[in-house]
């Protein structure tokens, strides 16, 4: 029996905006099946954006949905949690709006540890605005502001949640439809900060600047590129060149924020009192 999608879609609100062959529809497919698995009630959970084509995902969903301000969905996403521990909160958003505007606000949510699970469609560059290059453009690929090619060196996302602080780092591509809802409802289910980094394709802005002739080119490389974790542990250096590990990367059991934090409300009114 095919998967009922349209019970989570607001009403009316589809079609959808992304363009064809665009892969934040399949990602947004995967956190509808994971939201079911997880028998989260939509009316106590929050599905925060900032701005940019991944950030409207929000509005198509039955749900509690921020649209907020661009590179802020991690912060308003810790404001909704702080005041609202109990509900479920989810982040959803692309690479630029994530780790340029918005690095400072997700590598800061990664360091409390805060329980929200931020899924970050990562298509290497800024789409909505007519693809300028982001922290996630590989170095000397183009994009409409680096046209003789990219010169930065890219943000690896994961190694990044890793490294500020987050217990539950994920990766997964568009390609690997089924693995994304697997890896959000791991990530939903972890107490603290979950990052579901998932490698994603815009056709638009980045596949025709950089040769790729087709969507279908653009998945086959999502599919070459990724290994994952069990496999590469038996893989040498050089058949790892090139290719990007998926599934669980990092999980640790570390205190939450929100906990923590009542603990010290707690001790403030002991000495009030
Ligand atoms: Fe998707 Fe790119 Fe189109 Fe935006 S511009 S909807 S990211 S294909
Ligand atoms: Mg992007």
């Amino acid at each position: 029996m095919a998967y009922d999608y349209e019970k989570s879609i607001r009403p009316g609100k589809l079609p959808h905006i992304w363009c064809p062959g665009c892969g934040h529809g399949i990602v947004m497919k995967g956190l509808i099946r994971a939201m079911d698995t997880c028998n989260l009630d939509r009316k106590n959970t929050a599905v925060v954006s900032g701005i940019g084509c991944a950030s409207r995902l929000p509005g198509y969903l039955d749900a509690c949905t921020l649209h907020t301000a661009h590179g802020r969905a991690a912060a308003f996403a810790t404001g909704v949690k702080m005041a609202k521990p109990e509900m479920n909160v989810l982040c959803v958003g692309g690479d630029g709006d994530g780790t340029a505007i918005g690095g400072n606000h997700f590598i800061h949510a990664c360091r409390r540890n805060i329980d929200m699970t931020y899924v970050i469609m990562n298509n290497y560059i800024y789409g909505m605005t007519g693809g300028q290059f982001s922290p996630c453009t590989p170095t000397g690929h183009k994009a409409s502001t680096t046209p003789y090619g990219n010169p930065d060196p890219i943000f690896d996302i994961s190694k990044l949640a890793i490294g500020s602080g987050a217990t539950f780092v994920a990766r997964t591509t568009a390609f690997h439809a089924t693995q994304i809802d697997k890896l959000i409802v791991e990530g939903i289910k972890h107490k603290g900060m979950a990052v579901i980094e998932v490698l994603d394709d815009c056709p638009t802005t980045y596949g025709r600047r950089n040769k790729f002739r087709s969507v279908v080119d653009m998945m086959k490389r999502l599919k070459d590129i990724a290994v994952p974790v069990q496999a590469a542990a038996k893989m040498t250096a050089e058949q790892l060149e090139g290719k990007t590990l998926t599934g669980v990367l990092y999980k640790e059991d570390k205190p939450e924020y929100c906990e923590m934090y009542q603990k010290v409300i707690e001790r403030a009114q002991g000495a009030a009192s």
